[in-house]
């Protein structure tokens, strides 16, 4: 007998015939002698729904009221899987975050996870319940609901499983595992059986979005088990997230193309080439709690020099308004800022062990006229930002020029 975690995410709970199929999903589980905890996300397209809903009220919502609003979308689709399973004679029982107690801090819509009362769930599951969950949500220490930000629900499930020693997280979702890209941007994209946690860390924090990135920090440092896999297939053993790389097999250079729409970029011209400059332009920013992805300083002339960093699109305009003040502060000469850039990325462990990898890439992409505004590297990864509407053409030409559709 094993205890598995499934998440459902939002295409697999979409409508009540899906939610349906998921109920008997989980029963077949049971009937195998496993204990099921299942997390699930709100129905597709029902957390923006309610974040439109919320800026009619208030353009720039309050953040404690807006996870108020938007931890809603999970409270229905739990309530319906735990109806379903006693529909077809199985014992369930739904919690919301609180009711389990999934305890986080209190950033508002990007909590963090500080720890998971499993008392309640081991009692049902204990009494032959399968436990049914609602993701992406949790309480405070003061009982406020909270969200862990877009996407959160698998980050719900690896936690859950993490806590209760689960013997593997499925992460059940509209493609049977992860490929080399989104198969949605390139169709030629190959499933991949397995793929190491630094790797899929880097996917995810490069934009592919088919798991949350604090979900894959999660399983890598309590070793959680964790696979991705269709919920409309029957069979498939999906994509399973190893520690080691496999040492046995010739390792492909690249393992995958990521790539992030949500990217703007803003430049401080004209800054003073003293030093704590980069303190007090990312000091500000970091202090309206705003992220900061790549960042360039340019080589100084005359005493003064660019500095320029990316956020997420999101955060453009609060970060602009920021900088217009540091610049005055500062006696800077000017604030630019370009929200309609994309940022393109190649990763792979093979990277480590083959020199010339940037080159070919800056190559392929030189051969498309496409013209790189940033770069930037790490060991297993080369970014590069781009024009936006360079997106398609250069994730495509990437694909085929480190053989992934091989
Ligand atoms: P869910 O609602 O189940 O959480 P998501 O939409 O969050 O599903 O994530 C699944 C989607 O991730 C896929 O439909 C696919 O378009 C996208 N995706 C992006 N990059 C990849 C990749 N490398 N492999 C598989 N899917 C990817
Ligand atoms: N419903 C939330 C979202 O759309 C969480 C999730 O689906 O993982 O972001
Ligand atoms: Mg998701």
């Amino acid at each position: 007998m094993a205890l598995i975690v499934q998440k459902y995410g939002g295409t697999s709970v979409a409508n009540p015939e899906r939610i349906k199929n998921v109920a008997k999903r989980v029963a077949k589980f049971q009937a195998q002698g496993h204990q099921v905890v299942v997390v699930l996300s709100a129905m597709s397209g029902e957390t923006n729904k309610l974040i439109a809903l919320a800026k009619e009220i208030q353009a720039n919502p309050d953040p404690r009221e807006l996870d108020m609003i938007m931890s809603t979308g999970e409270q229905v689709t739990i309530g319906l899987l735990a109806m379903a399973l006693k529909e077809i004679g199985v014992k369930a029982r739904s919690y919301t975050g609180g009711q389990v107690k999934v305890l986080t801090d209190s950033t508002f819509t990007k909590a963090r996870i500080l720890s998971i009362d499993e008392a309640n769930m081991r009692r049902d599951l204990d009494s032959g319940h399968v436990v049914v969950v609602a993701g992406f949500q949790g309480v405070d220490e003061h009982g406020n609901i909270t969200t862990l930000g877009r996407g959160g629900s698998d980050t719900s499930g690896v936690a859950l499983a993490a806590a209760l020693k689960a013997d593997e997280c499925q992460i059940y979702t509209d493609v049977d595992g992860v490929y080399t890209t989104d198969p949605r941007v390139v169709p030629e994209a190959k499933k991949l059986d397995t793929i190491t946690f630094e790797e899929m860390l880097e996917m995810a924090s490069l934009g592919s979005k088919v798991l949350q990135i604090r979900s894959v920090e999660f399983a890598g440092k309590y070793k959680v088990k964790l696979r991705v896999l269709s919920s409309f297939q029957e069979e498939g053993e999906g994509t399973l997230i190893t520690v080691e790389e496999d040492k046995k097999m010739e390792q492909p250079i690249i393992s995958g193309i990521a790539f992030n729409r949500d990217e703007a970029k803003l430049t401080v011209l004209g800054v003073p080439d003293t030093p704590g400059i980069a303190y007090q332009i990312l000091g500000a920013i970091a202090e309206a709690n705003i992220d900061v992805d790549m960042i360039i300083q340019n080589v100084g002339h005359d005493d003064t020099t660019d500095f320029s960093f990316t956020v997420n699109r999101g955060d453009f305009a609060k970060a602009q308004a920021i900088l217009e003040g540091v610049k005055n502060k500062m006696g800077a000469r000017e604030v630019t800022g370009d929200s309609k850039i994309c940022k393109v990325s190649a990763v792979g462990v093979g990277m480590r062990s083959h020199p010339g990898v940037a080159s070919k890439m800056f190559k392929a992409l030189a051969d498309e006229g496409i013209n790189i505004k940033m770069i930037s590297t790490s060991e297993i990864k080369i970014s590069v930002v781009l024009d936006e509407k360079y997106l398609e053409l250069a994730v495509r030409v990437l694909h085929r020029t480190f053989e992934l559709d091989q």
